[in-house]
């Protein structure tokens, strides 16, 4: 059972981790990206648990929890553990989030992130909603598998680059690695995705960063 509780503080000074704006999802296109404040090194949660086990803190609506419960669903059924708690906000406005589609501080106590994309109750936007909670969350999984000093590194299975600020977001090694996690989440057939790889590629990736298959529904294209 996800619990739910604690209200919102939104403190330490904002980094964009977020995924590319997903506007065009979608269409594979990436914008360039908005010039990244200073982060603020917070000591990160270590514990991890299930992800339905996690406490999600933050005032944050009903459907707004719907979403966010729906993704650590399927982290769950992936088996893909998280920290024992996350920080979690939306902002409509996209003020937050600099223009992207989410924020992610991993090294708050507890990770933070925030959800930038308008949302509904059906839809592409419900998807690009769900698409950027999966990414943002992937980034925190991400973070969390190493000892929390720096993104654990994984340009052997996903290529890119270390990440900066002065590094195109498509060729941060962080970026690419929630991109294909979160690909690996989605609960259906066709899965927008800002990759140009094809999809047994992603499907690859999943497997070597997760340890796991992709969730289904997965076309046979995808399958290796
Ligand atoms: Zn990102």
């Amino acid at each position: 059972m996800i619990r739910f509780g604690g209200a919102l503080v939104l403190g330490a000074t904002l980094s964009a981790c977020g995924g590319a704006p997903q506007g065009s999802v979608p269409v594979p296109t990436v914008e360039a990206p908005p010039t990244a404040p200073a982060t603020t090194k917070c000591p990160g949660s270590t514990v991890l648990v299930d992800a339905t086990d996690l406490v999600i803190i933050g005032e944050i609506t009903e459907a707004q929890h719907s979403i966010v419960e729906w993704a650590l669903t399927r982290f769950d059924e992936a088996d893909l553990r998280l920290p024992s708690e996350i920080r979690v906000s939306f902002d409509l406005t996209g003020d937050t989030c600099a223009g992207w589609p989410g924020l992610c501080l991993p090294d708050n106590s507890p990770p933070q992130i925030a959800i930038c994309e308008p949302y509904g109750e059906s839809g592409e936007q419900l998807l690009r909603a769900q698409i950027a909670t999966l990414h943002e969350l992937a980034h925190v999984w991400h973070r969390a598998q190493g000892d929390g000093s720096d993104w654990p590194d994984h340009r052997d299975i996903v290529g890119g680059e270390l990440n900066g600020d002065d590094v195109r977001w498509q060729e941060q090694m962080k970026e690419r690695v929630a991109v294909v996690v979160s690909w690996g989440l989605l609960d259906q057939l066709r899965r927008p995705v800002r990759s140009d790889l094809p999809c047994v590629s992603l499907y690859q990736q999943f497997v070597a960063l997760t340890g796991h298959v992709p969730l289904e529904p997965i076309h046979d294209v995808c399958r290796p």
